[in-house]
């Protein structure tokens, strides 16, 4: 077995602490991974609070992983020791149900192997995430990560990267299209800096007059600052497309009225609670309320290579281990610029 240090939520209601835990040796097909960086996701804190139900402790969160491969099963053919290797928010599927087949990994009809948080498919070992030392996980859910870019820049492309590259994909986002992103936090500065690369006209929608410089600095043609109402009225009925990010409950009818007549807004943002949504604001003008999951392993090797030809990388804020519970507080507050990312050099401070 492998020893891995950690940083662990042991229960609902308490801070991260250290942990320490064993991985698996390495199968045939394994990539073992010594993790360089860690980026926080607000997933991370819905799960490691159990906002969602169903958490499993001890967690060790962490799906935006990038490091070092230091050693390889016999059987591995696309990685080798000291190569660049990433892993994000899944380790495993069914391999064979049909979205499986077609690349879709994360709508798997048995359900993914989520990186923590879950059971991996021998049904008795908890998954554990990359707030940590090392990762065992089988090539086929490993990325080959940029070597041209910031590596801690490129560690939250591995969640909030794709899970806003995919849909902005998947609604054929580009030029001559009006596209509104919602909420300027992980996601949503991704979303910019994408829906811009990609030829849109893009609007930021934000709760934060302070985010104002930095929306147009990332790439928003326009920012909308929502505590002013009138915003919905004067661009109501304007947008082909809206990346909903945020990760609270807000009102959605509100945020629907800015589409046009066929338009689409897709959610990203997982918020606890139920949303309300009136039949109207979609029949009127047949709009189409959606929703999307990060983005299949094709996809997200796809979304990499293209960040690194773009030179497409996340704004971070790079942080030491024994800060994350500082970090949860801030990202709750909607205070980070706009990601951070735990440098795992400081696992031992
Ligand atoms: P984040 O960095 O905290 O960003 C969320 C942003 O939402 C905040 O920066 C804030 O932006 C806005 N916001 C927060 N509370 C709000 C409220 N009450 N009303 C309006 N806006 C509010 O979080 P993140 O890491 O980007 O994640 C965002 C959400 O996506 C989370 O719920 C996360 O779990 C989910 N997620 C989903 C997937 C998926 O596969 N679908 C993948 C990853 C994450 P402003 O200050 O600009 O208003
Ligand atoms: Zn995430
Ligand atoms: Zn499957």
């Amino acid at each position: 077995m492998i020893q891995a240090q950690a940083y662990a939520a042991k229960q609902a209601r308490e801070a991260l602490a250290p942990f320490s835990f064993e991985r698996r040796d390495p199968r045939p097909n394994d990539v073992v991974i010594a993790i360089d960086y860690c980026g926080v996701c607000h997933s991370d804190i819905h799960q490691a609070r159990d906002e969602w139900g169903g958490a499993i402790y001890p967690m060790v969160p962490g799906h935006e992983i990038l490091g070092k491969v230091t050693a390889v099963g016999n059987a591995v053919k696309n990685f080798k020791v000291g190569d660049l290797a990433a892993v994000g928010c899944m380790v495993d599927s069914c391999r064979s149900c049909e979205s499986c087949k077609e690349g879709l990994e994360q709508y798997c009809d048995e359900g993914a192997t989520w990186t923590y948080n879950a059971m991996e498919r021998d049904k008795k070992t908890i998954s554990q995430g990359g707030y940590s030392s090392v990762i065992v996980t089988d090539e086929s859910f490993v990325l080959r990560a940029p070597k041209n870019l910031d590596p801690a820049g490129v560690a939250p492309l591995l969640c909030a990267g794709i899970t806003t590259y995919s849909p902005l994909r998947r609604w054929k986002v580009g030029p001559g299209m009006r596209v509104g992103v919602v909420g300027l936090g992980g996601l949503g500065h991704m979303g910019v800096k994408f829906a811009r690369s990609f030829g849109a006209q893009v609007a930021l929608f934000t709760t934060s007059e302070s985010k104002r410089e930095d929306g147009l600095r990332l790439g928003a043609h326009e920012v909308f600052v929502t505590r002013d109402p009138s915003v919905f009225e004067k661009q109501a009925k304007s947008f082909d497309f809206i990346l909903d990010t945020v990760s609270a409950s807000h009102p959605m009818d509100a945020y629907l009225g800015l589409l046009k007549r066929d338009g689409t807004l897709c959610l990203v943002g997982a918020p606890e609670q139920p949303i309300d949504v009136s039949a109207f604001t979609l029949i009127l003008k047949r709009r189409s309320f959606a929703g999307s999951g990060i983005g299949g392993i094709r996809e997200t090797q796809e979304m990499l290579d293209y960040c690194a030809e773009k030179n497409i990388v996340s704004d971070v804020e790079v942080i030491a281990m024994n800060k994350i519970n500082e970090a949860y507080e801030r990202v709750v507050k909607g205070d980070v610029k706009y990601r951070f990312v735990i440098d795992m050099k400081t696992l031992s401070q």
